[in-house]
């Protein structure tokens, strides 16, 4: 979501006030930072990397920071660094225009309504194209700073994004990723008037689209994946098979003091119907460790669900407390240690579950969409059910769809070799 709102920011940048960008940033006239604050660290990072852009930024240049620190930090930023020139909120990104003229200003409602700007068009890459299709989220969750700095959930008028696919897919990418806290959630609450449409009929209407022949999606919530969301999963050849199911914790006693809004159970039992529906979906999550009253018990059911559901990848972390959230007041804290033991230890469970599970990929056969051209004369692209492979070619896989026999087992990475 970050990286569509930088490209959001590119493009106004591009299109009303004539910049380009460069990877060069001693001699940009402009130093943006997009920033994220889910968790304490890259908070700290900022600061720090902001000392380093104004010490070598060339005389004049503007320093701009972006993103959900800028909305849960505010002015404070300018205090800290005096230098900084403005500060724009992740839910605010349409004003960079306005922020831009006007020395020390601070955008960062949390309520401004972006839902219906219609931005001009960026993309990193010409092959996958990001698409917001809602702003904000409405949970709740204990830990967690976003509702805080992204504000309340409104879904994109799905007109505005299927103008947007259909753009994209003029300028010849084949594959659209739908951007959302709770993608499944779509349709709750339009800014305007709107005919209903949930998730699943958004997907139907994009999958219309000819010529876009892949749409991927990320984050669903687990409580909302009712059975019509995974039937239309399963059934719908241009939805990839991969599908991020955010655990955070595998004890429902935990669940509940996250107002996570479902179960152990309800989370394996999502699982099986996904399986059972589409047995070649890859599944990968979100953990969170010791989350405060975590106990031994309480981690083990996280171990036992990693163990059921074999995730195919994970992001894992450990609690990070978070200002303006309810479990930044509890009090029963896990102590470091037992933390990183934790966290360690899931690590290395998946680890070995990943190795049994990558062994069993040797000589297997993938349609590969190639995006990327690596150095060392290797492209890479990604499986329909999420593997990323690399082959031995040049630029002119880019954009293609090639049938790939895998020839070599990595942890994140295989290589393989065109067949067809
Ligand atoms: N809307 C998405 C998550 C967005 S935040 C969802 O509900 O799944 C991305 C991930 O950061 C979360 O899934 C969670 O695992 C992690 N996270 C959020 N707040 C955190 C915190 N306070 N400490 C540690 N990890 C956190
Ligand atoms: Fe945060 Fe929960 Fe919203 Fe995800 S659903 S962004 S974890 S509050």
């Amino acid at each position: 979501m970050n990286s569509r709102d930088s490209e959001h920011i590119i493009a106004q940048l591009t299109e009303k006030e004539g910049y380009e960008t460069t990877d060069d940033m001693p001699s940009a006239d402009l130093i943006l930072i997009n920033t994220c604050s889910v968790r304490e660290k890259p908070v700290s990072k900022l600061f720090s990397e902001l000392g380093v852009f104004n010490k070598k930024k060339k005389e004049g240049a503007k320093i701009g920071v972006c993103g959900c620190t800028a909305s849960h930090l505010g002015e404070e930023i300018i205090k800290r660094a005096p230098y900084v020139n403005f500060v724009l909120g992740a839910r605010n990104v349409s004003k960079i225009t306005e922020v831009l003229h006007k020395d020390k200003a601070v955008e960062v409602d949390i309520n401004y309504d972006e839902s219906e700007f219609a931005f001009d068009d960026f993309r990193t890459s010409p092959y996958k194209a990001f698409i917001n299709i809602s702003i904000g989220c409405d949970k709740a969750c204990t830990y967690c700073i976003v509702p805080k700095t992204r504000g309340d959930e409104i879904s994109i008028p799905d007109a505005l994004i299927l103008r947007e696919a259909k753009r994209a897919v003029d300028n010849g990418a084949k594959e659209v990723f739908l951007l959302g806290q709770n993608v499944n959630n779509y349709g709750r609450r339009f800014s305007g008037e709107h005919e209903k449409v949930n998730f699943s009929e958004l997907l139907r209407r994009l999958s219309k689209i000819d010529k876009l022949e892949r749409i991927r999606f990320t984050s669903p919530h687990p409580f909302h994946m009712d059975d019509e969301f995974i039937e239309e999963f399963a059934s719908n050849p241009k939805i990839c098979k991969s599908m991020h199911m955010p655990l955070q914790s595998g004890s429902t006693k935990v669940l509940k003091d996250m107002k996570r809004g479902y179960t152990k159970e309800w989370f394996l039992d999502r699982v099986e119907k996904l399986r059972s529906m589409c047995p070649e979906v890859s599944i990968s999550t979100d953990i969170i460790v010791a989350f405060p009253g975590e106990s031994d018990e309480d981690f083990e059911d996280t171990l036992d669900v990693m163990r059921k559901v074999r995730f195919d990848q994970i992001f894992s972390f450990k609690y990070s407390p978070r200002p303006e959230t309810e479990a930044e007041h509890f009090t029963n804290v896990v102590d470091e240690d037992v933390a990183s033991f934790r966290l360690t230890t899931l690590q290395n469970l998946h680890t070995d579950i990943l190795d049994e599970k990558n062994a069993a990929q040797l000589s297997k056969t993938y349609r590969v969409y190639f995006e990327d051209l690596n150095k060392d004369y290797f492209v890479s692209g990604r499986s329909d059910n999420n593997l990323v492979i690399k082959v031995k070619g040049s630029d002119e896989l880019l954009g293609k769809f090639k049938d790939v026999k895998i020839t070599t087992i990595g942890r994140t990475i295989f290589t393989g070799e065109v067949v067809g």
